[in-house]
């Protein structure tokens, strides 16, 4: 048994040189049979990129075949007052909506695309409500958060990219403050008063981690001292 002089790899007994760091291969005990095909490719040669195409023809075959057997099923057999199908075939189109039209529209800009994906949810929760006749819920509840998720998420999507990595943190901390001061609204808003407790706690945390970010921000040398130590 041979190995590498240099990698220390276990040799074949005929290779002419190493598979893995290439160093040629002297043995006088047992010379190298060129006739042996070698045992490793020597043609290199590439993975076809996916269709992308055929995979959303497959995602919607997928999606409407789930949804057309729940409505058959719901229809013909297990009614019992409720259109439960309809929560089905609705997440199975919120489904299409966020796997299958970023294949079919590649050329898009993704922040369109994640316009269309909270359209999609908006849908989704339209659909839950008439099913269970949740209206209520729906425009009062369910509808504010999702308008104020929309507004942080498609704020954050088109904003982060632009800044570097302590304005990103600032300004997601800043955003999930926020967030939580219009969840904590729009639920206590829904049971009968606005009385903010847990929102607040979340704000005094998300401020005091702010502070810290904010001052490094705009102290140069403190900024670059973090950068060497943190290695950004
Ligand atoms: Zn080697």
């Amino acid at each position: 048994m041979s190995y590498c002089v240099n990698c220390g790899v276990e040799l074949d007994k005929d290779a002419a040189k190493c598979p893995l760091c290439q160093t040629p291969v002297v043995n006088p005990v047992c010379p190298v049979d060129t006739t042996i095909p070698p045992n490793f490719p020597v043609e290199r040669r590439e993975v076809e990129p996916v269709n992308h195409r055929e995979v959303a023809v497959l995602l919607s075959a997928l999606y409407g075949v789930v949804g057309l057997c729940c409505v058959v099923l719901n229809l013909l057999f297990w009614w019992r007052g409720m259109p439960w199908s309809a929560i089905v075939a609705g997440a199975c189109a919120m489904l299409w909506v966020w796997t299958v039209l970023p294949l079919l529209l590649r050329s898009l800009h993704s922040i369109f695309l994640v316009g269309l994906d909270l359209l999609a949810v908006a849908g989704f929760l339209w659909v839950i409500a008439m099913a269970v006749h949740g209206g209520s819920w729906l425009g009062r509840l369910a509808l504010p958060i999702w308008w104020g998720c929309s507004v942080v998420i498609l704020f954050l999507w088109y904003i982060l990219p632009l800044r570097s990595i302590l304005s990103r943190c600032m300004l997601v901390l800043g955003s999930c403050v926020v967030l939580m001061l219009w969840l904590e609204l729009c639920i206590d808003l829904f049971l009968g008063g606005y009385r903010p407790m847990w929102s607040l706690v979340v704000a005094v945390v998300g401020v005091t981690l702010m502070v810290p970010l904010l001052i490094i921000r705009y102290r140069p040398d403190l900024r670059r001292e973090v950068r060497r130590r943190f290695h950004f």
